[in-house]
């Protein structure tokens, strides 16, 4: 209320559900079809007082905020170049690395541009699109995680020569997880 009058304050702590509408007494709020400002779910818990940290949502489940610094995170997805990729490593994910292990987010996507593929069933070799990636911006270091398994090894050999293929002389770090998570 503002002044006495129900007033949106804020327009991106408006989701455009409507569930307003037939809770106004008066029938005084309506909607007007017009470009307005995306809808900031972080806003809204941080009006709300409540730590976005750790919320709860549907069905009583706790989220907590990842460490993911871009949409979309497929290779296949994921344009080939853009702003966040600059001044950054970029980590290079077997898709099964962040189930296998509860630190993920922490231990190798913080501070870092995150893409996932999976070598085995994804129908394509990332090595052009990677290649790409880091010789359009200004990636300062690659970190590829894969797993212990056979299968998953195309990832790395992708990585490897995307950084030659690059032509970009930066430092490669490679880790392996077991399959409970650990860093062999
Ligand atoms: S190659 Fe195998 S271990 Fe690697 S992401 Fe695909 S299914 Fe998972």
């Amino acid at each position: 209320m503002v002044n006495g009058k129900a007033a949106l304050t804020r327009e991106d702590f408006c989701d455009g559900l409507g569930d307003c509408l037939p809770a106004c007494p008066t029938g005084a709020i309506t909607f007007e079809m017009r470009e307005a400002p995306a809808y900031d779910e972080k806003a809204v818990e941080e009006a709300k007082g409540i730590p976005m940290a750790v919320a709860k949502g549907p069905g009583g489940f706790t989220s907590k905020d990842g460490a993911l610094a871009q949409w979309p995170v497929q290779i296949r997805l994921i344009p080939t170049k853009a702003p966040y990729y600059d001044g950054k490593g970029l980590l290079i994910a077997a898709d099964c690395a962040a189930y296998a292990s509860g630190s993920f987010h922490d231990m190798f996507m913080k501070g870092r541009t995150t893409v996932i593929g999976c070598p085995k069933l994804d129908p394509v070799d990332y090595t052009e699109k990677l290649a790409a990636i880091i010789s359009s911006n200004d990636i300062t270091d690659v970190t590829v995680v894969g797993m212990e398994v056979p299968c998953c090894s195309g990832l790395t050999k992708a990585a490897e020569s995307a950084v030659k293929m690059s032509g970009k002389n930066i430092p490669i770090k490679k880790v392996t997880l077991s399959s409970r998570g650990g860093v062999l």
